[in-house]
């Protein structure tokens, strides 16, 4: 995917301009989850890492993944337990996906309409919401068209 390297430096120059520290595991962490173009599974990730660095251990993926989330540089997909690249990480946003059961492509959507309309639920409801990943399961387009 051409976008990648963008990606890559677009996290670089949010880092430095939030003053947060993307170690070389961090950066390699996120490529990995880049490269996967698609939902990817945190020990998948670990035996990447391994090839790379034989002494990488599961905190070692554990760690770089929560960095890298906790910073909204990724997303976690709740029901598949994976990890997918986010194409906008210079704002933090909760995700929103359209995921195809058929061939597990996953597309982000960005709706900050939607965002505001589940906030003001949350608000009125007096709730409090720690993080929120709206997952939506379907088929996607390819799919449909076979
Ligand atoms: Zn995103
Ligand atoms: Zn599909």
């Amino acid at each position: 995917m051409e976008q990648s390297a963008d990606v890559v430096r677009e996290v670089e120059s949010q880092c430095r301009e939030r003053g947060l520290r993307l170690t070389p595991t961090r950066r390699r962490v996120l490529e990995m989850v880049i490269a996967a173009d698609g939902p990817v599974k945190a020990y998948d990730l670990l035996d990447q890492l391994k090839s790379e660095q034989p002494k990488a251990a599961p905190p070692t993926i554990y760690r770089a993944l929560d960095f890298l989330l906790a910073n909204h540089f990724i997303h976690r997909l709740e029901s598949l337990n994976a990890f997918v690249s986010c194409f906008h990480p210079s704002h933090m946003h909760q995700g929103q996906f359209l995921i195809c059961e058929r061939c597990q492509t996953v597309i982000e959507i960005h709706e900050p309409s939607l965002q505001k309309g589940l906030a003001a639920i949350a608000e009125r409801n007096q709730f409090k919401p720690s993080r929120q990943v709206l997952e939506i399961y379907g088929t996607c387009s390819s799919c449909r068209r076979q």
